[in-house]
């Protein structure tokens, strides 16, 4: 059975929702696309395979919100921070399950999912950082 996904940000949090971490693989330069695009960033070329990544990496850089979106309100103030994945690509997402205040940059962090919202596109995000 092949099911093709468009390589798309909407095929990317239908992943996210399978509580898969997916990037696009470019097939001629082998860059890694997250999240992905329909032409790669660095050859142009438009042929791609998808690849699920570990999801782990370090922390570069975060910020704490305080003012947030309506429908992060009620969880602010929270932290965003952006992971240098081991696979390469950064990621932005929330943090959670640490406290702010021991928040470092350089710290190891984990993608998990988030399984109990509705599924319903576009929703930001479904995944997460947590410590490992
Ligand atoms: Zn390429």
């Amino acid at each position: 059975m092949s099911e093709t996904h468009p390589f798309t940000i909407e095929s990317f949090y239908k992943f996210v929702s399978e509580g898969k971490l997916m990037a696009a693989k470019c097939s001629k330069c082998g860059t890694l696309l997250l999240p992905p695009r329909p032409v790669c960033t660095k050859c142009l070329s438009t042929d791609f395979k998808w690849v699920e990544l570990k999801g782990e990496g370090k922390l570069l850089s975060y910020t704490v919100i305080h003012v947030s979106p309506m429908q992060f309100q009620s969880m602010a103030p929270y932290t965003v921070g952006i992971v240098e994945l081991e696979d390469g690509p950064h990621l932005p997402g929330m943090i959670r399950d640490v406290e702010p205040e021991k928040i470092r940059v350089g710290m190891d962090l984990k993608v998990d999912f988030e399984t109990s919202i509705p599924t319903q596109w576009p929703l930001w995000p479904r995944y997460f950082f947590r410590p490992p």
